[in-house]
């Protein structure tokens, strides 16, 4: 997702108090219950996008502490938004390339790993850019908890597959898996829509979901 850009969206963002200031990411690995203020757990949502499932996620689980990431800050203000109209206090932003995700949390400082409707990169060459790929299970390897989880939506299929293969190479097993979420009753107990997924399921476009531990 790219936004055109907004003007002073970077401004806006280094003067949120939402957002952890970018100077200071590379300081935080094994700080962020000191930031929350609590021992709360916390999971993340990397490519939140304008940031609907992890300030949902975030108002209906007070007692766990979310932090969503992204990459553009035209899109990244748009989170801000909704904060700035619901503040949470359990909720905070990052914005990164979550290429450097495992300079910015300390060794399994993350209890759960979200991933929604990645972008699919669909050229070969560019595999090591996919957010499911093995070169960033590799690094979501160090900041997972031993017995943490990632879950992972698409409605692309091909990217599914790809993430699917990845697993087992990186030392990764799959819990659940489903091509069809949305038909699944157990598994959308609680499933909170993405922007993307309720945008692709009113298409008609079936959801995969996997839910994958080590
Ligand atoms: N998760 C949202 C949803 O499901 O509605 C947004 C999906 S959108 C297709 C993917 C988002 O991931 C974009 O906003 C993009 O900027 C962000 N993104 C992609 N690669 C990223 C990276 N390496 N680090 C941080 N954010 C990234």
């Amino acid at each position: 997702m790219r936004l055109r850009n907004i003007t002073g969206s970077r401004e806006v963002i280094a003067e949120s108090p939402y957002v952890v200031p970018e100077a200071e990411l590379f300081d935080c690995p094994g700080t962020w219950n000191n930031i929350f203020g609590n021992n709360q757990p916390i999971r993340i949502e990397i490519g939140m996008g304008k940031g609907k499932f992890i300030h949902t996620m975030a108002k209906e689980h007070p007692e766990i502490n979310y932090i969503g990431i992204e990459k553009y800050s035209s899109v990244l203000l748009r989170a801000i938004q909704k904060m700035e109209a619901e503040e949470l206090p359990n909720l905070k932003f990052i914005r990164m390339d979550a290429e450097d995700i495992a300079k910015v949390f300390g060794p399994g400082e993350v209890d759960r790993i979200y991933l929604n409707f990645s972008d699919p990169w669909p050229k070969d060459r560019h595999a090591k850019r996919r957010l499911p790929s093995k070169e960033f299970l590799a690094r979501y390897d160090v900041i997972l908890k031993k017995d943490g989880i990632l879950e992972f939506k698409t409605d692309n299929r091909d990217l599914f597959d790809f993430a699917v293969e990845e697993l087992e190479p990186a030392g990764w097993k799959a819990q659940v898996i489903t091509y069809d979420l949305h038909s699944d009753a157990a598994l959308m107990e609680g499933n909170v829509m993405t922007e993307y997924e309720e945008k692709f399921s009113s298409m008609g476009n079936p959801i995969c979901k996997y839910i994958i531990c080590r």
